[in-house]
């Protein structure tokens, strides 16, 4: 598997790259995970599951991959900007709580929701608050480096003088005098020497309860430095893959790899990958706008957008059956379905397990190239809808020969059960949700008990009964249906 060629879109040469690891066979990848401040949303969902989908692919092609993603708990402002007061110490003081305690809740909700996405841990999970040592010796070597200056306490990456011998815009694709544009100070211009300068160590004010001491001032890091001192920490000089969400792209990722530039004297990332935004009605999604929706909501069905509940794993078909880099539009109508293709997809699997097969069936052309579609279009920079796309073909195949319309042999059928094992669950990491809540065994054992006390309440015409049972099934989401074999049951 590991020889199977993988190309990937890189956001800086803008082009599809074969992927090739800096050391044979490992590959190193970073991505920036959330700023912990608030119950998980349906926006910190799509970048969790794409690397994770990343970060299972590259294993499953034999890659030994070292996954950090980092959690920012210090130094992100509001509005993204220089100035402001801090995310997390803004809700420790509206809550009455330690920053710490913020962080905490937060961070562990978070890890519960990406665990019901079916999203693995990283490899490791750095906090920046944590890390404040390695930070300052970032700002001293880009001080040493002359891209920076001391201004009252604070330092400041000095991006006129850095853009004279380099790029600064390079990854977004701007040129300097465009970078201004979104590069938002509210207030505290006046010990920036340019407003395209940004932040590396900010002096505290008084009233500001997040600060550490440096030899600058007692303060707190910029929000950029964390990712560009705990990649290098984990990852080294240089790695592999940096990912992330489009919003991101600029001003964070671009000046991470200035600072990396000026600090390490190299950029320190070989591709930079980028995730598109998930929008809701086309609109961004926002709490001012009254469309924000945390995936709480989702999978309990609060809230006053949606219709009803949805599954984690129906969340992650739905994220699935668009490209990365395309944007997504929420709708209860695409999540619906995506319910719906989440579940034939999973019966098809169920299926495919107790699938006849026929000693005198013929090889059959058609499985050995829809398994050659699923991976060549995973190796075409992760394109999972068209994967998925050929994985429907081979449901169709497998309800052909349920139905009796088509005959299989042993190792056709074998060669779909790897198919399915391997990516529909190891590497798509969707999951039979009747059986993943670690009841599995136990809930189709209580189904057994359960049909066969009707199967005798019908033998002994207690009809009432028998349609109890089968009524509050129903209720329950279980549907039974009677067939020349027996009774079937399948989740509603
Ligand atoms: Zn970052």
């Amino acid at each position: 598997m590991a020889n199977r060629a993988l190309y990937i879109y890189n956001t800086l040469s803008r082009q599809k790259e074969l992927f090739k690891p800096i050391h044979e066979g490992a590959v190193g990848m970073y991505v920036c995970g959330p700023t912990v401040y608030g119950n998980a949303h349906l926006g910190h969902a799509r970048p969790a599951i794409t690397y994770d989908v990343l970060f299972r692919y590259l294993k499953h092609l034999g890659y030994k991959v070292r996954y950090v993603r980092n959690i920012t708990d210090v130094g992100h402002l509001e509005n993204d900007a220089d100035s402001g007061e801090d995310k997390i110490a803004k809700k420790a003081r509206i809550e009455k709580l330690e920053p710490m305690e913020v962080v905490q809740t937060y961070t562990l909700l978070y890890h519960s929701a990406m665990d019901r996405l079916g999203v693995l841990p990283p490899s490791i999970e750095p906090r920046a608050s944590g890390h404040i040592i390695e930070q300052i010796e970032v700002i001293k070597k880009i001080l040493d480096a002359g891209f920076a200056y001391i201004s009252n306490g604070s330092v400041y990456f000095d991006v006129v003088k850095y853009n004279q011998s380099h790029h600064y815009g390079i990854l977004s694709g701007r040129n300097l005098e465009e970078t201004k544009e979104g590069t938002r100070n509210l207030d505290g211009q006046d010990d920036k020497h340019s407003p395209f300068d940004f932040a590396l160590w900010k002096k505290a004010a008084p009233e500001h309860i997040m600060h550490w001491p440096s030899p600058w001032s007692e303060g707190f890091p910029g929000w950029h430095l964390e990712c560009s001192a705990m990649s290098e920490k984990y990852l080294g000089e240089e790695f592999d893959i940096h990912g992330g969400g489009i919003d991101l792209m600029f001003p964070h990722h671009e000046c991470e790899l200035a600072q990396n530039t000026a600090s390490r004297g190299k950029s320190g990332v070989r591709y930079w990958m980028h995730n598109n935004m998930i929008t809701i009605k086309g609109q961004k999604m926002g709490k001012s706008l009254g469309n924000f929706i945390t995936l709480e909501d989702l999978f309990s069905g609060t809230g006053n957008v949606l219709d009803q509940a949805y599954s984690p794993m129906t969340v992650r078909f739905f994220i699935l059956q668009a490209h990365y880099r395309s944007p997504l539009d929420f709708s209860n109508e695409a999540l619906k379905a995506a319910e719906k293709g989440y579940r034939r997809i999973m019966q098809a699997a169920k299926d495919l397990k107790n699938l006849p097969v026929s000693q005198d069936a013929a090889q059959n052309p058609d499985i050995r190239e829809i398994i050659e579609k699923v991976y060549d279009a995973l190796s075409d920079d992760l394109n999972t809808p068209i994967a998925l796309s050929h994985l429907f073909d081979a449901v169709k195949i497998i309800n052909s020969v349920k139905d009796g319309g088509l005959k299989i042999n042993q190792s056709d059928k074998e060669a779909l059960c790897s198919l399915f094992d391997d990516i529909l669950t190891n590497v798509l990491g969707l999951m039979d949700e009747a059986a993943s809540d670690g009841n599995g065994d136990l809930v189709s054992g209580l189904m057994d008990m359960i049909i066969d006390v009707r199967k005798s309440a019908k033998e002994n015409r207690a009809w009432a009964t028998s349609d109890r049972i089968r009524d509050s099934l129903k209720e329950l989401g279980i549907q039974i249906k009677d067939t020349k074999e027996g009774c079937e049951w399948t989740l509603l």
